[in-house]
């Protein structure tokens, strides 16, 4: 069952979530066997050679014995091939299950993210999104590698030593093994306060990105404002911040460092002093190497495994954050009927309706109008009015909270929401360019459906080829973020011939409300003159042209619509549109 973000936590306890990431991983068991077979081996090894330890030195420098002391290169040189090819092994299978995980976790977070509803993006920061594609999944498959590693390559590591040590003298291990705790004890408190100030040094670095961040994408405002200077000494502060947290950083970690070390070595030369002299001497020299050795290479491992717990509930939070996203539900598919192609006969019927189901305050209350296929209509209002929500409701951007959107008399809800989609074409204010080339961009939705002459012919069209010609790849040109710069005229022509290549019944077109020059002004008006052409139009109007054409002109004010005429009717009639235009368009 689908549930949205508000339900309770219970599908996401932490037993729920492993069960749902097993889901990704369990596919790949067999590589993971193989990782796993290597972490086995490599705490095999590292246990090995420090067990080996003891018969070498014993053989070597106590007893001369000149065959231990020919095998003795060839042992080690033989153990470290071993280790090398089981490290491999066990990081590489790892990463390999890992990546499968991301790829697959990525892929469906993508997915999701097309198919959400459009209120779910009203609610949500584009960042927290992009977060979870990029760092969140990596998280997640990051996290599951350590802990697993820790687990086994670790685990059984510590395991060997011990019995390694146990071995040599089980008196002397007993002993160590009570001194740890304590060790183990003021390392962690230390290590704790090395964390603070370390946090704090992230969450600095976030303010130098921040402000910098802000200086860049508002470079415009700081220059003719002045606020160089301003600007400066914030960036100066910041940065003083950091320079300080980072010195402390390093006075508390060696400082910190030396502390450890000290109350690690009181402990080793505790247990050196009773494994060579007192009632617990160890019998051989080798025996005292290797033991040594393997309570000094306990330590890594044993690090290694502390800081799991941490890493793990970091893993999970993740994942259920994933999957609490991923079970949002998403968009319904809409209703059963068909739709070849509208006629275009649109009628909004008694519309009421309110952003996020809030009842108080209604975006639209009560909206009816009819619009007969081919009509343009023209909608005018001052800046909240319910224009733009309006027109959201005929591709069901958003569903009416009562009342009912028809086309061709039936609702748009029984249409399978593609086919209503198909109906309609859209010209923005904000001309989306995707990262592409013009063809592609013209051709957004149906590039494999249209051939090279059709794009250039929509081109041509919305008077857009003209400048198309003159770009160095003409249409194979790129643009967006990382391509060629246009002005906004050219974008909008882009937008038009998009719209025109797209040849629906419905036309919805927001126009911008910054003015462009006369030229590309004249172009467009042109260029719209053609698109509107047999299709039914809604036009969110700034443009006094555009509102004189209109069959149309529906006035808007607090999500109703408080006139309907034409122009000069409307002119006549000297209500609220009379006054809309004296304001908007006294001065043009
Ligand atoms: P217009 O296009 O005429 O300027 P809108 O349709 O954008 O007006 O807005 C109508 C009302 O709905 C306004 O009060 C606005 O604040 C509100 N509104 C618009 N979009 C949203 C949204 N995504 N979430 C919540 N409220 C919104
Ligand atoms: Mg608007």
């Amino acid at each position: 069952m689908p549930h949205g973000p508000s339900t309770t936590a219970s599908a996401y306890t932490d037993k729920a979530v492993y069960r749902r990431l097993l889901r990704y991983s369990a596919p790949h068991w067999k590589v993971f066997l193989v990782a796993v077979l290597g972490m086995v081996l490599f705490a095999a090894v590292d246990t090995a050679f420090i067990r080996l330890i003891q018969p070498l030195t014993d053989g070597s420098f106590v007893h001369k014995d000149p065959q231990i002391m020919r095998i003795v290169p060839f042992a080690i040189l033989g153990l470290f091939v071993l280790r090398g090819v089981a490290h491999f092994t066990s990081t590489y299978g790892m990463a390999w299950v890992a990546e499968r995980v991301v790829l697959r976790l990525r892929g469906e977070v993508f997915d999701h993210l097309l198919r959400l509803p459009v209120s779910h993006y009203d609610k949500t920061r584009n960042a927290d999104m992009l977060i979870k594609l990029t760092y969140q999944t990596t998280q997640v498959a990051q996290s599951g590698t350590t802990v697993l590693t820790a687990l086994i390559k670790d685990g059984l590591t510590i395991v060997g030593l011990i019995a390694v040590m146990l071995y040599m003298s089980w008196q002397l291990t007993i002993v160590a093994l009570c001194v740890a705790p304590f060790v183990a004890g003021s390392v962690r408190f230390v290590s704790k306060r090395f964390k603070v100030i370390n946090q704090r040094l992230q969450a600095s670095m976030g303010g130098v990105t921040h402000v910098a961040d802000e200086a860049i994408t508002g470079r415009r405002v700081v220059k003719v404002y002045g606020g160089e200077a301003y600007e400066a000494g914030r960036f100066r502060e910041v940065n003083d911040f950091i320079r300080r947290q980072a010195l402390k950083l390093v006075a508390s970690s060696s400082g910190a460092n030396g502390v450890v070390q000290l109350i690690a070595a009181v402990a080793v030369a505790a247990i050196v002093y009773l494994a060579i002299s007192g009632d617990l001497r160890v019998a051989t020299p080798g025996t005292f190497v290797a033991f040594i050795g393997a309570m000094l290479a306990i330590r890594a491992p044993l690090n290694a495994l502390t800081g799991i717990a941490d890493k793990l509930t970091r893993g999970l939070v993740a994942a259920a954050d994933l999957f609490q996203f991923l079970d949002i539900a998403p968009e319904p598919p809409g209703g059963t009927l068909p739709l070849q192609r509208a006629r275009g006969e649109i009628r909004f019927d008694n519309v009421r309706f309110c952003y996020g189901g809030d009842e108080v305050k209604a975006a639209l209350d009560g909206v009816t109008l009819e619009v007969k296929p081919g009509q343009t209509v023209a909608f005018v209002g001052r800046s909240g009015s319910g224009k733009s929500t309006l027109l959201s409701l005929l591709p069901r951007f958003y569903d009416p909270t009562s009342g009912g959107v028809i086309l061709d008399g039936r609702d748009v809800r029984d249409y399978r929401l593609a086919d209503l989609r198909r109906q309609i074409a859209l010209v923005d204010q904000n001309v989306v360019l995707f990262n592409a080339s013009v063809a592609d961009n013209i051709a957004y939705g149906v590039r494999d459906q249209v051939s090279r002459e059709q794009i250039i012919e929509a081109a041509r069209a919305a008077y857009a080829w003209d400048f198309i010609e003159k770009l160095d790849n003409g249409l194979d040109a790129l643009l967006g973020q990382n391509g060629v710069n246009l002005s906004g005229g050219q974008r909008q022509r882009i937008a038009i011939a998009r719209a025109l290549l797209r040849n629906a019944p419905i036309l919805i077109l927001d126009e911008a409300t910054s003015a462009l020059d006369t030229e590309s002004e004249r172009y467009i008006q042109q260029a719209l003159e053609r698109l509107v052409q047999g299709r039914t139009t809604l036009v969110i109007a700034h443009r006094l042209s555009t509102v004189q054409r209109a069959d149309l002109i529906a006035v808007m004010q607090d999500g109703r619509i408080m006139e309907t005429g034409r122009h000069a009717d409307l002119l006549a009639h000297n209500g609220l549109y009379a006054a809309l235009h004296q304001m908007q368009f006294d001065d043009v």
